[in-house]
């Protein structure tokens, strides 16, 4: 009598441990279909259109992704010349142009941050909105300097030395 007790307990467990194993499977499987199909999966409510898809904002991500491919053109060609010169007389060139891919490195990274600072901007939806007035930046502007933050009044503001722009 035990004995068949126990049999009965190592089956009920054997059950158990298939109806786990396949209700496993069967979670894969939903799983692998949802991430197949796509189709069980709410669809992303569109909560307001924001002007992220500007033609302005687009130009945006275009102009980031050409300053990237500048920056590794330029790094690639600083790290193929070769740093000493064989030639005493090549070495005054040399250096210049050093400095100069340098200077050029260093400006495209700070058009790149400047880009960058947009986009974020824009993913708060205050992208072409005046940093100091909070007017919004004529479009004409932004095509001329998308990452511009004042608009051209403040801007010119800005330049000024602060005594003039406390008069
Ligand atoms: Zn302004």
């Amino acid at each position: 009598m035990p004995k068949k007790a126990s049999a009965q307990k190592k089956s009920v467990g054997k059950a158990i441990v298939r109806s786990v194993v396949s209700a496993a499977k069967t979670a894969k499987k939903s799983a692998k279909t949802v991430l197949l199909t796509g189709r069980t999966l709410p669809q992303p409510v569109e909560i307001e259109p924001r002007p992220l898809d500007s033609p302005v904002l687009r130009a945006l991500r275009k102009e980031r992704r050409r300053l990237v491919e500048e920056l590794k053109h330029q790094e690639m060609l600083a790290q193929e010349r070769p740093t000493t010169g064989n030639h005493m007389a090549d070495d005054a060139t040399e250096v210049e142009e050093q400095a100069k891919s340098l200077a050029l490195r260093r400006h495209l990274e700070g058009m790149l941050k400047e880009i960058d600072r947009a986009i974020v901007r824009a993913d708060k939806g205050t992208y072409g909105i005046c940093d100091r007035c909070k007017n919004p930046i004529p479009e004409e502007r932004l095509k001329v300097v998308p990452s511009a933050t004042l608009c051209i009044d403040c801007a010119k503001l800005q330049t000024r030395p602060a005594a003039k722009v406390m008069a």
